[in-house]
């Protein structure tokens, strides 16, 4: 057993790394303090592949493996947890459901723009009483001779503010929970169909959040991605990989803070030395570099069993659960160690500290993770 990187694998991290620290770190700061969707940016993140990292080059993306995905989005992360959001819900919550589940006409309608950075994509599952209890789906999509009308309301909808396409996930059999939603591939400027911003959120800012209002919006009966029943499969699929995504994300902003925590113990005196020759600065920083590489190693794990073709449910929510909360007690002891340099309002391990927060609340806060695992495990 070699738990080692391949050659291509390390380049292609080094590439990424590169790209991340040249033209988005530098924006990061501005993009969380001015809560805007970076969309210049996230052309040039298209323009490296980065949009489909592991969609087939015949469709424009970079036609890589799943652990090239995970090491691109924990690249990114380390300069920017809001660009490796976007990037990860591109990727993993509608391009891999599109390639995986789509028929030919909907490959060609949104694969290739979405890959290529012509279109966003965005995925809207969640409601106001459909969280973690996804499959309470209270959106409908009513059947009739001309196709699907659907209404209702998500809500917290990533991408959503510069999306073109959004899949949709709406009861097809009401009360039918998990057994009856369609997925539903939806134009968002199709009438009917209103965008309204969330609240501002504490981090991962200029997500381009918003909710979606559906009344009456019409989709035709070829809008459904799967079959009509079978939307939930298609959404418990995508998170599979999301999962991936999130551990990785988390991880990109955990080393981030740790990062910040090294230099500034380092060159941060108190009692006439570096804080760094202090034990107990030392222990924090052996356990942020030891808890972030132990869920490393899950993520490296969950990212090729689902190369591998296998679902990696319990992999990934392992991963997803060890990552962002080794990464929330790294971004914690980061603001420990820069202490008052930390906790005022503009410095990095600030962002990095708000930000790490959502990667225990999205796709599965860390209790429905814990839940996907005692499943398992009982
Ligand atoms: C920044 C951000 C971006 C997001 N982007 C998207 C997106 O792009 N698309 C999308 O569809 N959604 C998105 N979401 C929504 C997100 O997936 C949900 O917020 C998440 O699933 C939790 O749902 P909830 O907020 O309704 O909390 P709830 O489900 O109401 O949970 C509240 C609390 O109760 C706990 N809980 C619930 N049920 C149980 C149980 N059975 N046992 C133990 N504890 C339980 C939860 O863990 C949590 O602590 C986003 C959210 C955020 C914050």
């Amino acid at each position: 057993m070699v738990l080692e990187l391949a050659e291509d694998h390390k380049a292609f991290q080094r590439e990424v790394a590169r790209f991340s620290a040249d033209r988005i770190a530098p924006a990061a700061a501005s993009i969380d303090e001015r809560g805007e969707f970076p969309r210049e940016l996230i052309k040039e993140v298209a323009a490296r592949g980065l949009l489909g990292v592991t969609i087939p080059a015949t469709w424009g993306g970079a036609g890589r493996d799943y652990v090239s995905y995970a090491l691109a989005l924990e690249a990114i992360a380390r300069a920017s947890a809001v660009v490796s959001v976007i990037a990860s819900v591109n990727n993993s919550l509608v391009a891999e459901p599109i390639a995986r589940f789509g028929t030919q006409e909907q490959k060609d309608a949104w694969l290739r723009p979405l890959v290529t950075g012509e279109a966003v994509g965005a995925f809207a599952l969640s409601e106001e009483h459909a969280g973690s209890d996804a499959a309470n789906q209270q959106t409908v999509a009513r059947l009739d001779e001309q196709g699907y009308v659907l209404n209702g309301r998500k809500v917290w909808v990533a991408n959503g503010e510069a999306a073109d396409v959004a899949v949709v996930f709406a009861a097809t059999q009401p009360g039918s929970r998990g057994r009856g939603v369609g997925a539903f591939l939806v134009p968002l400027d199709t009438s009917g169909l209103t965008r309204q911003p969330t609240p501002e959120s504490l981090g991962v800012r200029g997500l381009g959040c918003v909710d979606l209002l559906f009344t009456d919006v019409r989709v035709d009966a070829d809008a459904v991605l799967g079959t009509p029943s079978d939307g939930f499969h298609v959404a418990m699929w995508a998170l599979d990989g999301g999962r991936v995504a999130i551990a990785a994300q988390a991880l990109g902003v955990g080393q981030a803070a740790l990062d910040e925590a090294l230099r500034h113990a380092r060159a941060h005196e108190a009692f006439g030395q570096p804080i760094a020759n202090y034990q107990a600065i030392q222990w924090m920083l052996a356990d942020s570099a030891t808890e972030l590489e132990a869920a490393r190693m899950l993520m490296w794990k969950a990212a090729d069993a689902r190369q591998r073709g296998e679902r990696p449910t319990l992999d990934a929510a392992m991963a997803k659960l060890a990552a962002s909360e080794a990464a929330h007690r790294a971004a914690d002891r980061a603001m420990q160690i820069l202490a008052s340099h930390g906790y005022r309002r503009g410095s990095v391990v600030e962002r990095l500290f708000r930000d790490v927060r959502a990667t225990e609340i999205y796709q599965g806060t860390s209790e429905v993770q814990r839940m996907v695992i005692a499943e398992h495990v009982l």
